[in-house]
């Protein structure tokens, strides 16, 4: 392990021991590097101008500070922390995440938002309250009718301040920064600083610790040979995404990181009940048991490692060829590092991230530093899957009518004609042919999601929309037109993507990344290659052996 690669804990940034019981029962192993560097000033009672996007951790960056000022159990009721969030979701997001951190010290904490019912807001204020998650409008609105009271505030949270000014609150901020005390610790975390965040940020914050998270470039040179892609994932749906993606993938040997411990268990367990072998490496286990796991994975025993960037910290597993962020990074940098584990000794490795709709921003900022686009893709519907194995289906039927000797059935069919037309025979016939051909319909929907549009106009990572399918790219080659070869010998031949890829590579010039999709069926597959190269592909699949036996070789005629 390298020392340098040793992370900070949560011990040395000066909480008190409920936070730190909190925090560990949450699973955080050790904090993000925003909370390593914004916790200690802001315990010590400093103002704060953070640049930081969502997914960095910064919630709990200034919310472990907040309560750290609470009296356990406190009874007076105004509050002592003002959070100003851009929007109701992010109201309740923050709420929750104060509620979860705070639960040990009683923390009394609301959300209040336009949209809700005001008699609720007004009566849990008049009851108490410790820490108000307020959108400006609300909060001016509860201001001015006397019920939100800020004589006793001692910190203001402004939270995606950017997007605050966007959305036309700056009077509102404003107004209510000038009903607050003027001895109050004011923090301001953005994605951006536009200018006019700095003259807010000038007038409000008194000598500011300044923070950035994300941007450095890293070193030139430094990015492995990896193909990187994103796809984008309402937090409920990952679990399903990530099942779908592993499928089309099916990675050799994997390692998917998540944040918490907690997320590596529930994780392993729901890969392990869709039929993976899957392993859970956490900082909470022993060394035994983390000797016994890293065992079974080096031995191929299990194809999927589930962990925590801790427990991963310094390991090196040979036959890695698939890096997952179950989670985006809370740092460029620990995203280069994670993806770092393949692709190396000229190899081709594959980094896939699930990111939420919020995050990406900090997905643009991660492929700033690590230098390399990121291909951002929604999962496949349900009707593509369908779509898919129709075409795939139809793929078998051709290949059978081409090559089959399939006289023997025609005492069938004649005889079937006799009562049923003929359309109504094939229909029949390729319903069954379908069936056989394996894969399920009862696969659940994975919602569409977008990244949100950006201010500037431009789009997501790689500039490229989430969007319907006529929008989407490709799935890998780049560049020119791709064209589909067909190799008659699938599953049944145990066959995997890594068998075509390594045929295709070892005899032909492409690299792995000039290679596209890879639909593996039941008795054949199909190859995405540049169509340039299509015919040198064919020619060569032809003279070799895959997976020890030749196979049809032809272009895909679908
Ligand atoms: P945020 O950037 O504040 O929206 O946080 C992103 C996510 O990271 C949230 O789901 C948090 O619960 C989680 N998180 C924050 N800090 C840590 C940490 N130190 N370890 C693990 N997960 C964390």
């Amino acid at each position: 392990m390298d020392d340098d690669e040793q992370g900070a804990t949560f011990d040395g940034l000066g909480l008190r021991p409920e936070l730190l019981q909190a925090l560990s029962a949450l699973g955080y192993e050790e904090p993000t590097p925003i909370q390593q560097e914004a916790i200690p000033p802001l315990v010590a009672g400093r103002d704060l101008l953070g640049q930081a996007a969502t997914g960095t951790g910064k919630t709990a960056a200034f919310a472990l500070p907040i309560l750290q000022q609470l009296t356990a159990h406190r009874s007076e009721r105004a509050p002592i922390a003002l959070v100003l969030v851009p929007t109701r979701e992010l109201a309740v997001q923050v709420s929750e995440a104060l509620h979860r951190y705070g639960k040990d010290l009683g923390a009394r904490v609301l959300p209040v938002y336009g949209g809700a019912p005001i008699v609720r807001q007004l009566r849990s204020l008049e009851s108490g309250v410790d820490v108000v998650v307020a959108t400006p409008g609300r909060a001016l609105d509860l201001l001015n009718r006397g019920s939100l009271r800020l004589g006793d505030v001692a910190t203001v949270v402004l939270d995606e301040a950017d997007e605050m000014l966007d959305m036309g609150f700056a009077e509102d901020l404003e107004a209510i920064l000038g009903e607050t005390p003027d001895t109050r610790q004011t923090v301001l975390f953005s994605a951006t600083m536009p200018r006019r965040l700095d003259s807010l940020a000038r007038r409000h914050l008194n000598d500011p610790v300044r923070i950035a998270i994300g941007r450095e470039k890293a070193v030139a040179g430094e990015a492995p040979r990896v193909r990187q892609t994103a796809y984008v994932v309402p937090r409920g749906a990952k679990p399903a995404a990530l099942g779908r993606i592993l499928d089309i993938e099916a990675p050799a040997a994997a390692i998917v990181f998540c944040r918490t411990r907690e997320e590596v268990d529930s994780l392993t367990e729901t890969l392990n009940g869709r039929g993976y072998r899957a392993e859970a490496l956490h900082g909470g286990m022993s060394q035994e048991q983390r000797d016994r796991v890293m065992g079974r994975v080096r031995g191929g025993i299990a194809e999927l490692l589930v962990a925590t960037d801790v427990a991963a910290r310094g390991l090196d597993i040979e036959q890695l060829t698939h890096v997952v962020n179950y989670d985006v990074p809370s740092a460029p940098e620990s995203y280069v590092h994670r993806i770092g584990r393949v692709g190396r000794a000229g190899r081709e490795g594959v980094a896939i991230t699930l990111a939420e709709p919020r995050e990406h921003r900090m997905l643009k900022t991660i492929e700033r530093v690590a230098g390399a686009p990121i291909a951002v893709q929604t999962v496949p519907t349900v009707a593509d899957l369908r779509n898919r194995r129709l075409q795939l289906t139809q793929a078998a039927l051709r290949e059978s009518l081409l090559t089959d000797d399939l006289d023997r059935f025609r005492g069938v069919v004649e005889t079937l004609t006799d009562e049923f037309d003929l359309m109504e025979v094939a229909l029949a016939a390729v319903k069954l042919a379908h069936e056989a051909g394996g894969g399920s319909d009862d696969d659940e929907e994975i919602p569409q999601v977008a990244f949100r549009q950006d201010k500037d106009g431009g789009r997501g990572p790689a500039g490229r929309s989430a969007g319907s399918r006529d929008d989407r790219p490709p799935r890998r080659v780049t560049g020119g037109a791709a064209a589909r070869v067909f190799v008659g010998a699938g599953r049944d031949a145990g066959i995997r993507p890594g068998d075509l890829v390594g045929a295709i590579t070892g005899e032909t010039g492409l690299k792995g990344r000039d290679i596209g999709s890879i639909e593996i069926h039941q008795r054949f597959a199909l190859v995405e290659v540049p169509e340039s190269a299509a015919d040198e592909v064919v020619q060569a699949l032809r003279a070799t052996m895959i997976k020890g036996r030749k196979a049809t070789v032809r272009r895909d005629r679908t």
